[in-house]
């Protein structure tokens, strides 16, 4: 695909865990040929940072005090994006299931939340990108002139997830992966603090009944009329 018009601005990606978010945000930017920011991999490391110490990760006042001093760093290496903690690279340690348990209640803490939408902002100074999480639409760049709000029904986004994790297809595992998947979306949903929320000017995407590529395409097209491109190819 070419790319005829290169100016472009940026594109903000919100939605639920397990839409597929980041993988296609992460396609979207390749094709676009503009960078891509997980921020999921941001609260990670903030995550990372509390489990180095004995703090206890629902203590906010001490959670705030680690990740107010933790030096947290984004590289973009040319084999793609690394998390960087006090001059540690955790990109591989991010996904691990310790971190996936606390990062909940971390995220929640608003000096946390401070300290990385700030970061997230300063990513976005040079004015194009993807960028991907919760809050991206509503709270992190209300200005992006492209949102797209990703979902798929809670037993799609289960039986991806029980795809991924390798266990034997049981319609009971479903059934609690569906249930754990619907109590982390109202959670996601109902926080105080930068609640999971669809912008007000964001396209709805429910994926539920597309292949990858399809959903690709169909925020590429979006982004070509959106932005006045020519895109080959899509
Ligand atoms: O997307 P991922 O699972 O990596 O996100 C990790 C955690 O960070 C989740 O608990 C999610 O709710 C939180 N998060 C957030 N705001 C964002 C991105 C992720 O609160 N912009």
């Amino acid at each position: 695909m070419d790319i005829v018009n290169k100016s472009l601005p940026l594109i903000a990606i919100d939605g639920p865990a397990g839409a597929g978010k980041s993988s296609t945000s992460q396609a979207v930017a390749k094709r676009l040929g503009v960078p891509f920011l997980d921020t999921g991999a941001l609260y990670r490391a903030a995550a990372w940072a509390v489990n180095k110490t004995d703090v206890n990760p629902l203590d906010a006042a001490a959670v705030a005090r680690v990740v107010e001093k933790a030096a947290i760093t984004i590289v973009e290496a040319s084999k793609g994006l690394l998390v960087v903690v006090d001059g540690v690279d955790i990109t591989t340690a991010l996904r691990e299931p310790l971190i996936t348990k606390i990062v909940g209640p971390v995220c929640e803490v608003p000096e946390v939340r401070n300290k990385l939408v700030a970061m997230q902002r300063c990513w976005a100074e040079r004015g194009f990108g993807v960028m991907e999480g919760r809050d991206i639409g509503t709270v992190v760049l209300p200005q992006a002139r492209l949102k797209v709000f990703i979902t798929a029904r809670p037993e799609v986004r289960a039986r991806r997830r029980l795809k991924e994790l390798n266990l034997p297809d049981e319609s009971k595992t479903i059934a609690q992966l569906t249930a754990e998947i619907i109590e982390r979306d109202q959670r996601d949903s109902q926080r105080a603090n930068s609640p999971l929320k669809q912008a007000d000017d964001a396209i709805l995407l429910d994926n539920s009944d597309m292949i990858f590529g399809e959903q690709v395409d169909f925020i590429l097209r979006l982004a070509a009329r959106r932005f006045e491109m020519r895109l080959y190819g899509v």
